[in-house]
Protein backbone atom coordinates (compact mmCIF):
# COMPACT_ATOMS: atom_id res chain seq x y z
CA UNK A 1 0.00 0.00 0.00
CA UNK A 2 1.05 3.88 -0.93
CA UNK A 3 1.33 5.24 2.42
CA UNK A 4 1.69 9.65 2.78
CA UNK A 5 3.39 11.14 5.62
CA UNK A 6 2.67 14.60 7.15
CA UNK A 7 2.63 16.90 10.12
CA UNK A 8 0.72 19.61 11.76
CA UNK A 9 2.25 22.68 12.48
CA UNK A 10 0.44 22.96 15.89
CA UNK A 11 -0.33 20.81 18.46
CA UNK A 12 -3.88 21.24 18.47
CA UNK A 13 -3.97 20.29 14.84
CA UNK A 14 -2.76 17.51 16.13
CA UNK A 15 -4.99 16.64 18.44
CA UNK A 16 -7.65 17.49 16.24
CA UNK A 17 -5.80 14.90 13.71
CA UNK A 18 -6.11 12.31 15.68
CA UNK A 19 -9.90 12.71 17.04
CA UNK A 20 -10.86 12.28 13.43
CA UNK A 21 -8.91 9.21 13.07
CA UNK A 22 -9.97 7.47 15.94
CA UNK A 23 -13.89 8.63 15.70
CA UNK A 24 -13.94 7.01 12.22
CA UNK A 25 -11.28 3.97 13.28
CA UNK A 26 -9.17 4.42 10.75
CA UNK A 27 -5.47 3.47 10.59
CA UNK A 28 -2.41 5.47 11.05
CA UNK A 29 0.89 5.49 12.34
CA UNK A 30 2.72 8.31 14.40
CA UNK A 31 6.47 8.92 14.11
CA UNK A 32 7.11 10.97 17.52
CA UNK A 33 10.24 12.91 17.69
CA UNK A 34 12.31 12.04 20.73
CA UNK A 35 12.63 14.40 23.46
CA UNK A 36 15.94 16.12 22.32
CA UNK A 37 13.87 17.30 18.67
CA UNK A 38 11.03 18.70 21.17
CA UNK A 39 11.98 22.09 19.70
CA UNK A 40 11.77 21.53 16.25
CA UNK A 41 9.21 18.90 15.58
CA UNK A 42 5.67 17.90 15.99
CA UNK A 43 4.65 14.28 15.67
CA UNK A 44 4.35 13.16 12.05
CA UNK A 45 1.21 11.06 10.68
CA UNK A 46 1.95 7.99 8.37
CA UNK A 47 -1.59 6.49 6.35
CA UNK A 48 -2.75 5.77 3.46
CA UNK A 49 -4.60 7.86 0.75
CA UNK A 50 -7.82 6.87 1.30
CA UNK A 51 -7.65 7.80 5.07
CA UNK A 52 -5.55 11.02 4.08
CA UNK A 53 -8.75 11.87 2.23
CA UNK A 54 -11.10 11.34 4.83
CA UNK A 55 -8.43 13.37 7.36
CA UNK A 56 -8.37 16.29 4.91
CA UNK A 57 -12.05 16.64 4.07
CA UNK A 58 -12.90 16.01 8.10
CA UNK A 59 -10.24 18.62 8.83
CA UNK A 60 -10.67 21.26 6.51
CA UNK A 61 -8.56 24.29 6.64
CA UNK A 62 -9.42 25.09 10.08
CA UNK A 63 -5.79 22.80 10.76
CA UNK A 64 -4.02 22.71 7.35
CA UNK A 65 -1.33 20.35 7.50
CA UNK A 66 1.81 21.03 6.37
CA UNK A 67 1.50 18.76 3.17
CA UNK A 68 1.89 15.09 1.88
CA UNK A 69 5.13 13.05 1.12
CA UNK A 70 5.38 9.72 0.29
CA UNK A 71 6.35 7.99 3.47
CA UNK A 72 9.99 6.63 3.54
CA UNK A 73 11.12 4.74 6.45
CA UNK A 74 14.34 6.85 7.96
CA UNK A 75 17.74 5.49 8.32
CA UNK A 76 18.64 8.51 10.68
CA UNK A 77 19.11 7.82 14.32
CA UNK A 78 17.40 9.90 17.32
CA UNK A 79 19.42 10.71 19.91
CA UNK A 80 19.10 10.02 23.02
CA UNK A 81 18.42 12.69 26.32
CA UNK A 82 16.58 16.08 26.38
CA UNK A 83 17.09 18.93 23.74
CA UNK A 84 19.69 21.05 24.73
CA UNK A 85 19.10 24.33 26.51
CA UNK A 86 21.18 27.70 26.08
CA UNK A 87 21.18 30.30 28.71
CA UNK A 88 20.31 32.77 25.80
CA UNK A 89 18.00 31.37 23.25
CA UNK A 90 17.49 33.16 20.02
CA UNK A 91 16.06 30.56 18.26
CA UNK A 92 12.86 29.46 20.45
CA UNK A 93 10.87 26.96 18.11
CA UNK A 94 10.40 26.02 14.55
CA UNK A 95 7.47 24.02 13.65
CA UNK A 96 7.06 22.73 9.57
CA UNK A 97 4.65 24.43 7.73
CA UNK A 98 5.41 23.56 4.52
CA UNK A 99 6.20 19.42 3.30
CA UNK A 100 6.21 18.66 -0.20
CA UNK A 101 8.67 16.72 -2.67
CA UNK A 102 11.87 18.02 -3.83
CA UNK A 103 11.54 19.32 -7.22
CA UNK A 104 14.92 18.86 -8.35
CA UNK A 105 15.15 14.83 -6.96
CA UNK A 106 11.52 13.49 -6.19
CA UNK A 107 13.19 10.74 -4.21
CA UNK A 108 13.96 13.69 -1.54
CA UNK A 109 11.68 16.22 0.20
CA UNK A 110 11.38 19.98 0.65
CA UNK A 111 10.33 21.55 3.98
CA UNK A 112 9.94 25.23 5.55
CA UNK A 113 9.55 25.38 9.12
CA UNK A 114 8.27 28.87 10.77
CA UNK A 115 10.28 29.78 13.46
CA UNK A 116 8.76 31.22 16.86
CA UNK A 117 11.45 33.84 17.53
CA UNK A 118 13.21 36.03 15.02
CA UNK A 119 16.74 34.98 14.41
CA UNK A 120 17.65 38.06 11.85
CA UNK A 121 20.02 39.69 14.63
CA UNK A 122 21.96 36.19 14.26
CA UNK A 123 22.26 35.75 10.43
CA UNK A 124 25.36 38.46 10.19
CA UNK A 125 27.55 36.36 12.80
CA UNK A 126 26.54 32.92 11.47
CA UNK A 127 27.76 34.56 8.07
CA UNK A 128 31.17 34.70 9.53
CA UNK A 129 31.58 31.30 10.77
CA UNK A 130 29.60 28.86 8.12
CA UNK A 131 31.87 27.75 5.95
CA UNK A 132 30.74 29.08 2.03
CA UNK A 133 27.33 30.12 2.92
CA UNK A 134 25.88 33.14 0.76
CA UNK A 135 24.50 35.91 2.56
CA UNK A 136 22.41 38.75 1.40
CA UNK A 137 21.14 41.75 3.15
CA UNK A 138 17.88 41.72 2.05
CA UNK A 139 16.43 40.15 4.89
CA UNK A 140 18.85 39.45 6.12
CA UNK A 141 19.19 35.52 4.61
CA UNK A 142 21.99 33.26 4.72
CA UNK A 143 21.84 30.08 2.33
CA UNK A 144 24.51 26.98 2.37
CA UNK A 145 24.92 23.76 1.51
CA UNK A 146 24.52 20.79 4.13
CA UNK A 147 25.60 17.64 2.31
CA UNK A 148 23.62 17.53 -0.51
CA UNK A 149 20.55 19.92 1.44
CA UNK A 150 20.52 23.31 0.25
CA UNK A 151 19.38 25.54 3.32
CA UNK A 152 18.51 29.20 3.51
CA UNK A 153 17.89 31.14 6.92
CA UNK A 154 15.68 33.91 7.53
CA UNK A 155 14.96 35.68 10.32
CA UNK A 156 11.25 33.93 10.39
CA UNK A 157 12.18 30.52 8.77
CA UNK A 158 14.41 27.74 7.76
CA UNK A 159 14.23 26.40 4.32
CA UNK A 160 15.87 22.86 3.42
CA UNK A 161 15.54 21.21 -0.07
CA UNK A 162 16.82 17.98 -0.72
CA UNK A 163 16.04 16.20 3.03
CA UNK A 164 15.73 12.84 3.10
CA UNK A 165 12.33 12.26 4.53
CA UNK A 166 11.00 14.00 7.79
CA UNK A 167 13.40 12.79 10.38
CA UNK A 168 16.00 13.73 8.76
CA UNK A 169 14.67 17.39 8.61
CA UNK A 170 13.99 17.17 12.02
CA UNK A 171 17.49 16.50 12.78
CA UNK A 172 18.93 19.13 10.35
CA UNK A 173 16.29 21.94 12.31
CA UNK A 174 17.76 20.43 15.88
CA UNK A 175 21.28 21.12 14.54
CA UNK A 176 20.50 24.52 13.07
CA UNK A 177 19.02 25.93 16.42
CA UNK A 178 22.42 24.22 18.28
CA UNK A 179 24.53 26.15 15.97
CA UNK A 180 22.35 29.78 16.14
CA UNK A 181 22.18 29.78 20.28
CA UNK A 182 25.83 28.76 19.83
CA UNK A 183 26.80 31.55 17.49
CA UNK A 184 24.55 33.74 19.58
CA UNK A 185 25.64 33.41 22.81
CA UNK A 186 29.40 33.87 21.55
CA UNK A 187 28.79 36.61 19.61
CA UNK A 188 30.83 38.69 21.52
CA UNK A 189 34.04 37.42 20.38
CA UNK A 190 33.22 37.28 16.44
CA UNK A 191 33.04 40.09 14.17
CA UNK A 192 29.32 40.11 12.55
CA UNK A 193 30.06 39.85 8.48
CA UNK A 194 27.96 41.34 5.74
CA UNK A 195 29.70 40.16 2.92
CA UNK A 196 27.74 38.80 -0.06
CA UNK A 197 29.54 35.39 -1.03
CA UNK A 198 28.18 33.92 -3.99
CA UNK A 199 29.14 30.97 -5.62
CA UNK A 200 26.39 30.10 -8.07
CA UNK A 201 26.98 26.09 -8.30
CA UNK A 202 25.87 24.85 -11.80
CA UNK A 203 25.41 21.54 -11.54
CA UNK A 204 22.97 22.32 -8.43
CA UNK A 205 21.21 24.89 -10.82
CA UNK A 206 20.89 22.28 -14.12
CA UNK A 207 19.51 19.57 -11.67
CA UNK A 208 16.43 22.00 -10.99
CA UNK A 209 16.01 23.55 -14.05
CA UNK A 210 12.87 21.74 -16.51
CA UNK A 211 15.88 19.63 -18.63
CA UNK A 212 13.29 19.45 -21.53
CA UNK A 213 16.41 21.46 -24.06
CA UNK A 214 13.54 22.83 -25.26
CA UNK A 215 15.68 26.42 -26.38
CA UNK A 216 12.57 28.63 -25.03
CA UNK A 217 15.34 30.68 -23.34
CA UNK A 218 17.66 31.49 -26.50
CA UNK A 219 20.00 28.74 -25.36
CA UNK A 220 19.89 25.21 -26.88
CA UNK A 221 20.39 23.37 -24.26
CA UNK A 222 19.42 23.54 -19.94
CA UNK A 223 23.40 23.08 -19.31
CA UNK A 224 24.12 26.60 -21.62
CA UNK A 225 21.52 27.98 -20.46
CA UNK A 226 22.64 27.76 -16.52
CA UNK A 227 26.46 28.26 -17.33
CA UNK A 228 25.23 31.93 -18.33
CA UNK A 229 22.82 32.38 -15.07
CA UNK A 230 26.08 31.65 -13.23
CA UNK A 231 27.92 33.70 -14.57
CA UNK A 232 25.67 36.47 -14.13
CA UNK A 233 25.00 36.62 -18.08
CA UNK A 234 21.49 35.63 -18.31
CA UNK A 235 18.50 35.93 -15.69
CA UNK A 236 16.65 33.01 -14.56
CA UNK A 237 13.18 34.00 -15.41
CA UNK A 238 14.67 33.70 -19.12
CA UNK A 239 13.40 29.72 -18.62
CA UNK A 240 9.71 30.19 -19.52
CA UNK A 241 8.80 26.79 -19.08
CA UNK A 242 9.21 27.21 -15.00
CA UNK A 243 8.42 30.76 -14.32
CA UNK A 244 5.34 30.67 -16.95
CA UNK A 245 4.10 27.20 -15.72
CA UNK A 246 1.11 27.18 -13.71
CA UNK A 247 2.85 25.27 -10.74
CA UNK A 248 3.72 27.98 -7.97
CA UNK A 249 5.30 25.46 -5.71
CA UNK A 250 7.79 24.15 -8.49
CA UNK A 251 8.33 28.03 -9.19
CA UNK A 252 9.07 28.85 -5.49
CA UNK A 253 11.19 26.12 -5.17
CA UNK A 254 13.45 27.05 -7.79
CA UNK A 255 13.50 30.57 -6.44
CA UNK A 256 14.27 29.04 -3.20
CA UNK A 257 17.24 27.18 -5.10
CA UNK A 258 18.50 29.96 -6.62
CA UNK A 259 18.39 31.92 -3.71
CA UNK A 260 20.54 29.18 -1.82
CA UNK A 261 23.22 29.58 -4.46
CA UNK A 262 23.22 33.25 -4.81
CA UNK A 263 21.62 33.78 -8.22
CA UNK A 264 19.54 37.07 -8.72
CA UNK A 265 16.21 35.73 -9.96
CA UNK A 266 16.20 39.59 -11.79
CA UNK A 267 13.59 42.22 -11.11
CA UNK A 268 10.77 41.22 -13.98
CA UNK A 269 9.60 38.39 -11.70
CA UNK A 270 7.00 39.12 -8.81
CA UNK A 271 4.43 36.42 -8.84
CA UNK A 272 5.38 33.32 -6.74
S1 LIG B 1 13.94 27.40 -21.40
FE1 LIG B 1 14.38 26.24 -19.52
S2 LIG B 1 13.86 24.14 -20.08
FE2 LIG B 1 14.08 25.24 -22.02
S3 LIG B 1 16.28 24.98 -22.57
FE3 LIG B 1 16.13 26.88 -21.46
S4 LIG B 1 16.59 26.27 -19.33
FE4 LIG B 1 16.07 24.39 -20.44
Amino acid sequence: MDLMVTTLAREDGLEAALAVLVQRDLVCRMIRPVPALARVALPALVMGREERAVLEECLGDDYPCAGWVEYRPTRREMPSGEAQEFSEDIFGTARIVTLQPCVADDTKIRVIADLSNDIGPVIPYLNAVVDNASYSGNGPSLSFMDGERMIVLRPRSISIAKADEIVDAWLCLERYRQTINDTWSRRAGIEPSFEARSKPNVIELIRRLPGTNCGMCGEMTCMAFAVKVCSGKAAIVECKPAFESTDSASRRALLEACAGMGIPVGSSFREV
